[in-house]
């Protein structure tokens, strides 16, 4: 599975989304396999009003959505990298997450301080942000040195190291971190070598601004302030107020919920948007399939090829694929169904090489 570590510095609300997180996922678990792998690990289903519309066209008995671990990784303070709190063990535990969600406090509350004596989530993202590339500068210069000797002595597979690591290392001593310097797409083998690297501040980024609950709908100015320094690094940002998410996660009844997220303004709730806001961050899509038994989402990343998807079910699907049988989301809809879509010739028989696409219908067919 694909996971994001949530991380921010003490008392900014981390612990508080991360517990409404899974028990909103706890509660909920009557209908899908669910699990608290660990005390700080959770998985959560991905809220997707195409599977339910899928299941009600088929009549399928069950509904599983597809899920995303999310991992609460506590102790980063100022020295991080330098061992200070939890240092290594939990610089060790970034390194093992897809993605980074970093929890800033846009809250003003005069009895939880703040390690750093006033409310700045920008000064905080900084703070966190050169943790970890002080801890990608000691990771690297520690691993060059032995590569630098060989690269030297003319082997080849050490220069392209080198070739990866240099500008990298370059960037993270002027204090620009290491997603700047991914290779292109095109050059697989640098990509190979960046990938290896596990870099922290190479991981993708979802700023998630805990703001007052009266800012839960608009934001406040602290979260703007945020918004625009995500637009300018590429990066993602979500607000919500994990103090109402905390509550809504205790209303066990799903009209009791939309009641009380109206009175605060909202929509849906900002765990389905940092859900999905870090599904997106993890480049994934989402497939179906789709029978009287269950309709059922699953997760792969944009790019891969039916038989990956294949995999994702069954490694036997993978291994004895043969080809898929597609319907995309649209046309299974407008044409109500798995027969109705054959019927259309909206039905397509898809090969080896088909890349899938995000919402498609599919059924494999493979040899034992
Ligand atoms: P962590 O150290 O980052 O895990 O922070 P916690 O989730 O333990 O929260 C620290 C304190 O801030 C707790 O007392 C929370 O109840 C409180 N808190 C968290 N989110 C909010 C919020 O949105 N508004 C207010 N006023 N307090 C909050």
């Amino acid at each position: 599975g694909f996971n994001c570590g949530i991380v921010g510095l003490p008392n900014v609300g981390k612990s508080t989304l991360f517990n409404a997180l899974t028990s909103t996922a706890a509660a909920q678990a009557a209908n899908f396999p669910f699990c608290t792998i660990e005390p700080n690990v959770g998985r959560v289903a991905v809220p997707d009003e195409r599977l339910d519309k899928l299941a009600e066209i088929a009549k399928s008995k069950q509904v599983i959505p597809t899920q995303l671990e999310f991992v609460d990784i506590a102790g980063l303070v100022r020295g991080a990298s330098k061992g200070e709190g939890l240092g290594n063990q939990f610089l060790a535990n970034i390194r093992e997450t897809d993605a980074v969600v970093q929890v800033l406090r846009c809250f003003e509350d005069e009895n939880i301080t703040h390690v750093d004596g006033s409310i700045d989530p920008l000064r905080d993202a900084e703070t966190i942000e050169t943790e970890l590339m002080l801890a990608d500068l000691d990771s690297l210069e520690r691993r060059i040195q032995p590569l630098l000797k060989k690269a030297k002595s003319g082997e080849k597979e050490a220069k392209e190291w080198v070739a990866v690591m240099e500008p990298i290392l370059d960037g993270l001593r002027d204090g620009r971190p290491a997603r700047l310097f991914r290779p292109d797409d095109k050059e697989m083998d640098a990509l190979k070598i960046f990938r290896q690297l596990q870099l922290l501040t190479a991981k993708p980024i979802l700023y998630v601004c805990n703001v007052d609950e009266e800012s839960a709908a608009e934001g406040n100015t602290l979260s703007a302030k945020v918004a625009e320094m995500a637009k300018a690094q590429g990066a993602a940002s979500v607000v919500i107020s994990a103090a109402i998410e905390a509550e809504v996660a205790q209303l066990e009844d799903a009209e009791e919920k939309q009641a009380f997220l109206a009175d605060m303004g909202l929509e849906e709730t900002g765990l389905s948007r940092v859900i999905r806001a870090g599904f997106d961050l993890l480049n994934l899509i989402s497939f179906f399939t789709v029978g009287p038994k269950e309709a059922r989402a699953w997760t792969v990343r944009k790019g891969s090829r039916a038989p990956q998807a294949a995999g994702e079910i069954h490694t036997d699907f993978e291994r004895g694929f043969i080809r898929a049988e597609t319907i995309a989301y649209d046309d299974f809809v407008a044409c109500n169904g798995e027969v109705g879509a054959k019927e259309a010739g909206k039905m397509r028989a898809e090969g080896k090489e088909y890349v899938v696409q995000d919402g498609d219908v599919m059924h494999f067919l493979f040899n034992v």
